[in-house]
């Protein structure tokens, strides 16, 4: 239609198919299948062990972006009008593979994520609010930890020695006996014995006394709300917690560790691996605390024991979506799963022997190149052993005029005269920040497609100037697209240059940035001047000591998430185009251990957001139907 109704409109005007015919035709047994109503399922992980003799997988495209404006250019969208091309106009099996995302700024001020126009994901209130509850999940499972962590401290700091084992390990059925993870403790302290009523009262007190430093714990509370008013709280207020108050904060709840550990794990028993091994911080002598010494791991993994399985949708185009895990992508991968990118690839593999088509698997990177698409390769990648065979960049008019030189843009507020008229020169000028960020795509080894996300004040010569520019940057192929206002028809093109650069591509095998064992100054630097173009890196007198003492607990080997702004090639979101002669300041460096990657905080990055005057929140009503009407 003209004009392009609401996204909340267009998803309500089309009926959804059953999900249990969305699985059927992917292959998906109804054994594998666990419906949650009738448009979204939960898909088992015995379908990856039933296809992982499958060699052939799907072609895996990776969707990223140049710098963009604060409007967002369109990865999400792009994503599922690739896959409404490819499943529902070429006829190839097809999955898009998206974050879940939060309610935070469902309900706050960037609107949910569920692509727009006519490429979307359907229903789309469904997907933008609890879809099938992993997050609730994963809020369960890290306050669980944050409960346990400050009673465990409580305890120590209220009982004896004595006293403390006799609790922590009671008497059952006439007999005490250890956890396993109680099991596991014990041997990385060193301590042979494994009868519970034979270990020396040194022994018993070494075991039960954790010692955490409360300075150093780095597990806060989460909320799935743009609450600010918990970013600084003090807790143990009450009478019943004896004086014992600490000053803490909340986070929202993608940005837990947890959430990571979802979207890198290959398993459920790499997640409980990872869970186990995850830092809460440190004891009085500088040891690193785990989750498997406050003996939290098993119980966390039981909460997530679901949220493991990815999640089924479809686009408005009735092909098929995994939904699944979305850590933060400030200071995490800002990716969706790598359990679901493994099972999507064997479902669109082929069978040995079979001649049928190879279908595709299409993901996103959250963010600009310089951080999603990075941390996909080098973190993300590196966990899976994946490599896509194609990097779709996705590139607008609007955000390379803003790169060449025209005003700034802010969401809310009418676009500024030199977006609304053509000029050529003010979009050639931007294309610099197009061609560095096809060279760094370019560095991982995969095709480059420059996808031209195009808007209705858009004109012919402006486009033509960008497809002449990603070509002459060494893209493959530069195609203007417009899913947005045509749905996968008007992406057609876009999806025969994917399929065209997919079968070019040479190498199945990951390339990264860096070496692990590199020191971590030197990956900073590496990332720092080859894909931001900055002269360097300096560390702060913080970070200097927190990589000193990383390397020395052994986690030096670590990749790293440097967290930044999107807004530039560099750490300052003032310097459009492509920057030079700047150093990128590092204030600190913490660790993820159990997600497996180090971040570096190159800004100041906020970890739960606050609400706007005018809040999403504000439109939202139900209708007599019990529909729900104001989403975007
Ligand atoms: P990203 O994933 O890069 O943040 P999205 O796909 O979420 O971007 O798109 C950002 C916003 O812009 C969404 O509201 C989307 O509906 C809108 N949008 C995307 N492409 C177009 C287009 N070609 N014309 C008009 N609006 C668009």
């Amino acid at each position: 239609l003209d004009p392009v109704p609401s996204d909340i409109a267009i998803s309500r005007a089309q009926t959804p198919r059953h999900i249990t015919d969305i699985a059927e035709e992917l292959g998906i047994k109804d054994s594998e299948l666990e419906p949650y109503g009738h448009y979204k399922a939960k898909v088992s992980l015995d379908v990856f062990k039933r296809l992982e003799h499958r060699r052939e997988n799907g072609y895996y495209v990776l969707v990223a972006g140049i710098t963009p404006t604060p409007l967002g250019e369109g990865k999400s969208t792009t994503t599922m009008g690739i896959v409404q091309a490819l499943g529902a106009h070429l006829g190839l099996p097809a999955i898009a593979n998206v974050r879940q995302p939060s309610m935070g700024p469902t309900f706050g001020v960037k609107g949910g994520a569920a692509g727009g126009g006519y490429a979307q994901v359907i229903p789309m209130d469904e997907f933008n609010m609890h879809l099938t509850g992993d997050i609730h999940a994963i809020g369960a499972a890290n306050n669980l930890l944050a409960a346990a962590i400050d009673t465990r401290m409580f305890h120590e700091a209220t009982q004896g020695d004595k006293a403390l084992y006799k609790r922590l390990v009671p008497v059952k059925k006439g007999k005490r006996s250890f956890s396993p993870s109680m099991l596991k403790r014990l041997s990385k302290l060193g301590i042979q014995e494994t009868n519970p009523d034979s270990l020396s009262e040194e022994e018993a007190a070494k075991f039960a006394r954790l010692d955490i430093n409360p300075d150093t714990i780095t597990v806060k509370r989460v909320l799935d709300v743009n609450d600010r008013f918990v970013r600084g709280v003090t807790i143990g207020e009450a009478p019943t917690e004896k004086g014992f108050t600490r000053k803490t904060g909340f986070d929202i709840t993608v940005a837990s560790e947890l959430m990571a550990i979802l979207a890198l794990s290959s398993d459920l028993h790499d997640l409980r691996n990872r869970v186990g091994t995850m830092v809460i911080g440190s004891n009085h002598q500088g040891v690193p605390i785990t989750t498997e010494d406050v003996g939290c791991a098993g119980a966390i993994t039981a909460l997530l024991k679901d949220a493991i399985k990815p999640n089924l949708m479809q686009t408005l185009e009735g092909t098929p979506v995994f939904v699944h895990a979305g850590p933060f992508a400030n200071i995490s991968i800002g990716a969706s799963s790598v359990i679901a990118d493994k099972v999507a690839l064997k479902l669109a593999g082929r069978p040995v022997g079979s001649d049928a088509r190879k279908g595709f698997v299409v993901t996103e990177a959250g963010f600009d190149f310089t951080m999603g698409g990075e941390r996909f390769f080098n973190i993300k990648c590196r966990a899976s052993g994946l490599k896509p065979d194609v990097t779709v960049l996705v590139a607008t008019v609007r955000a390379l005029k803003l790169h060449g030189g025209a005003p700034d843009v802010k969401p809310g507020q009418s676009l500024p005269e030199e977006y609304l008229q053509e000029n050529v020169e003010l979009v050639r000028a931007g294309c610099a920040n197009l061609a560095k960020q096809i060279a760094n795509a370019k560095t991982y080894g995969s095709p480059v497609v420059v996808a031209i996300n195009q808007f209705s004040t858009d004109t012919a010569e402006e486009i033509e100037a960008i497809r002449q520019e990603a070509l002459k940057a060494g893209a493959l192929d530069a195609v203007p697209t417009n899913h947005w206002a045509q749905g996968g028809i008007g992406a057609e093109n876009l999806a025969h240059a994917v399929v065209k650069a997919a079968a070019s591509n040479e190498s199945t095998t990951p390339q990264f940035l860096y070496d692990l064992d590199q020191t971590v100054e030197q990956k900073l630097t590496t990332i720092a001047q080859k894909m931001y173009g900055a002269d360097g890196i300096e560390l702060s007198d913080l970070a200097k000591e927190q990589v000193k003492r990383y390397e020395s607990q052994g986690f030096g080997n670590l990749p790293i998430c440097i967290a930044k702004t999107q807004y530039s090639l560099s750490h300052d979101p003032k310097l459009k185009n492509v920057p030079s002669g700047f150093t990128v300041p590092i204030r600190e460096v913490k660790i993820s251990a159990g997600a497996g990657y180090l971040y570096a905080l190159a800004a100041a990055i906020m970890t739960i957001p606050g609400l706007p005057t005018h809040a999403g929140f504000m439109n939202v009503e139900v209708d007599e139907k019990g529909d729900i009407e104001g989403l975007f």
